[in-house]
């Protein structure tokens, strides 16, 4: 990216703004307590706008900002991703989780500025402020200095300066902290159209409220500081109005001190109270920082992987480090943790009135959320599957861009609501496709088809799910990759694996797989309708008009050279074991059969369209007559071998 983006926020480039990008957008922000984030929508949905992506452009963490600013003396010295990285060597003058403080008395957060590493003090009014260099400093001047960046990066993003946005607050926000994070909106000299509640912006990201009856929902929110459950009665609004979902919020519970911090801590417990006892306050707020850093990436590898190895060189200005830690030692260690959550969605349902039984969707958002054991532990109590198709870290920011959207009144076409727009289905071999939902199928619906290997002792089966009209999947939208781990060995053909495709009400997709022998499985989740237009979904379906006798006569192709390659090895392999059984000319009116099928494939491989499929069926039964002895020679020949099987 060219250096000189930053002067980008200049009027003129407003009429050049892609995509069609609106002279004045509502963009939607995410402040939150360890990352913020800026979404805008259009029509084809919303987006994250990838505020560092000078930094890496392919970061799997793009668009994320940390809710991080260091000062120094007056100045802003660096915000975001640069104070995040520099947290540990300028550990005072660095402040992060400020969103804890916003319109709080110091008194009532006494505890947290205690353990923090830059200086909490008690500002005007008895309120919580960050005392830095001698300059004491409010929450609200903290984040509007996260805001201005955001709002810059933003600016830059669209192409045109953005001056108005949704900015979401937890749901238990009292009228105080609302109110500071409008006035830390005015000081960043950002227009706060509306403060939206982060579960009501979670819900609108899936697209709930948009259609049908009236929900429960449940949004499990486990961030980096904080735990909150809030139970949500949506309102869908009337189709062709342009009336407003209503959310009502019902109940709301969690633990302002119970988050991912509280993970990371559990994975070096100990070290921590060793760090806290350090008489050196330079040195405590050194190694609380290291620690919160090396505890954080353990835990994040083991979202992964079972185990993982941490070492730390101190540098002589921390204790050295080096352990092993695995997951199931892990999660019996943070389970009292993961209870704690739960006890709190009782505690709010309980406040709702409402039962278990009574909530018809559970959302699950915020980075810790990705722990597996959290996604299991929720399923498992409210007993139904959770929302996971949306990124946990940046479904409020989605939100808050489709709330910026209805605001500006860019709403969605009224596109991909009660039929599947386009159809859904899987890669198989060769890669064609096997769709099991067609487009303009209405929603819910599921379907189950089963599949099975193509290579002999395959272990893990990789599942491609996509979309579209075509009959191949280089001419299909990718959904969606994931994996089917562990199957027992067996020969190609011979597992049974069942794939169930089921949408729900709101859109969502779910795929799960599952072998039936050993019962292993595997799901995935996505929201096909994201990044899809009314004029998108038009040129796809002329696109397969145009295509259809050609795309037909592919796929053909594909499945007989799929097919054709299994019985070259199963007539390969019987041959080989009859070759002396057989007279010779046997064998090579067999081999040539085997080499004009393996030339088809070949060809069909590089380009199916060369292969006229009557050729396939014409080489298929020459081969099938030639090879009728070697057949007959190996039955012959188990008999021979055993016996028993003739019984
Ligand atoms: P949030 O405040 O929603 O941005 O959540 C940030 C928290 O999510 C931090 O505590 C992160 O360490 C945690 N987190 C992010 N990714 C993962 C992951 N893959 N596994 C476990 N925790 C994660």
């Amino acid at each position: 990216m060219s250096g000189d983006s930053t002067s980008s926020a200049s009027p003129a480039r407003a009429a050049d703004a892609p995509n069609g990008v609106p002279d004045d957008p509502i963009v939607g922000i995410d402040l939150g307590t360890t990352n913020s984030l800026v979404a805008f929508a259009d029509a084809a949905g919303p987006r994250i706008l990838h505020l560092d992506a000078e930094l890496d452009p392919s970061a799997p963490d793009g668009g994320l900002v940390p809710s991080v600013v260091r000062y120094r003396g007056e100045a802003v010295e660096a915000v975001g991703r640069v104070a995040a990285a520099g947290l540990e060597d300028h550990a005072t003058r660095t402040v992060y989780s400020v969103k804890r403080y916003m319109g709080r008395r110091f008194e009532d957060r006494a505890d947290d500025a205690a353990a923090s590493p830059y200086r909490v003090v008690a500002g005007s009014r008895g309120l919580a402020g960050i005392e830095i260099d001698g300059r004491v400093r409010s929450p609200e001047e903290i984040s509007a200095d996260l805001l201005a960046h955001l709002r810059d990066r933003a600016s830059e993003a669209l192409g045109v300066p953005v001056r108005r946005a949704v900015v979401t607050v937890p749901a238990y926000f009292d009228d105080a902290q609302r109110q500071a994070t409008r006035d830390a909106g005015r000081i960043a000299g950002i227009d706060v159209v509306r403060i939206l509640n982060e579960p009501t912006a979670a819900a609108l990201a899936y697209g709930i409220g948009a259609r049908g009856d009236a929900e429960t929902i449940v949004i499990y929110d486990l961030g980096g500081g904080t735990f909150d459950v809030t139970v949500l009665e949506v309102m869908p609004a009337e189709s062709d109005s342009d009336e407003e979902a209503i959310f009502r919020v019902l109940a709301t519970a969690g633990d302002t001190h119970l988050g991912g911090d509280d993970f990371d801590r559990v994975l070096v417990e100990d070290l921590h109270e060793e760090a806290m006892a350090d008489p050196d306050p330079e040195r405590r707020a050194r190694r609380l920082a290291v620690l919160r850093a090396v505890g954080s990436r353990a835990k994040v590898a083991l979202s992964d992987a079972e185990a993982t190895r941490i070492r730390l060189d101190g540098r002589g200005l921390v204790p050295d480090l080096d352990r092993t830690l695995d997951r199931p030692g892990f999660e019996s260690a943070a389970r009292p943790l993961v209870d704690r959550t739960l006890e709190a969605c009782a505690r709010a349902l309980k406040d709702a009135g409402l039962e278990r039984t009574a909530v018809d969707r559970v959302v699950l958002v915020g980075g810790s959320t990705r722990m597996p054991m959290i996604r299991e532990a929720v399923e498992s109590w409210f007993d139904r599957p959770a929302y996971v198709a949306l990124d946990p870290d940046r479904v409020i920011a989605l939100g808050a861009a489709v709330q910026g959207s209805i605001l500006a009144g860019t709403r969605r076409d009224a596109l991909l609501l009660d039929v599947i727009p386009l159809s859904l289905g899987l890669e198989t071999a060769g890669g064609a496709v096997a769709k099991l939902v067609v487009r303009n199928t209405m929603v819910p619906t599921r379907a189950v088809e089963m599949f099975s290997t193509s290579v002999d002792g395959q272990l893990n089966v990789g599942l491609h799910v996509v979309q579209g009209e075509r009959e191949m999947v280089s001419d299909c939208r990718s959904l969606a990759r994931f994996e089917l781990r562990g199957l027992p060995p067996m020969p190609a053909g011979i597992p049974q694996i069942e794939v169930a495709f089921n949408v729900d009400a709101n859109g969502v997709l779910g795929v799960e797989a599952v072998e039936r022998r050993s019962g292993r499985r595997a799901r995935v989740q996505v929201v096909p309708s994201n990044g899809l237009t009314r004029d998108e979904v038009d040129r796809i379906e002329a696109d397969s008009l145009e295509h259809a006798r050609d795309d037909m006569l592919v796929h053909r192709v594909v499945d007989l050279a799929v097919n054709a390659s299994l019985d070259v090895k199963w007539i390969t392999e019987a041959l080989d074991r009859v070759r002396e059984d057989v007279a010779p000319d046997v064998t090579k009116a067999v081999e040539s059969g085997l080499a004009s099928l393996q030339s088809l494939i070949t060809r069909a491989r590089e380009d199916p369209r060369s292969v006229d499929p009557d050729a396939f069926h014409q080489a298929k039964d020459r081969l099938d007559r030639a090879s009728m002895p070697v057949h007959e020679a190996s039955i012959a020949r188990s008999l021979r071998d055993d016996p028993s099987s003739e019984r």
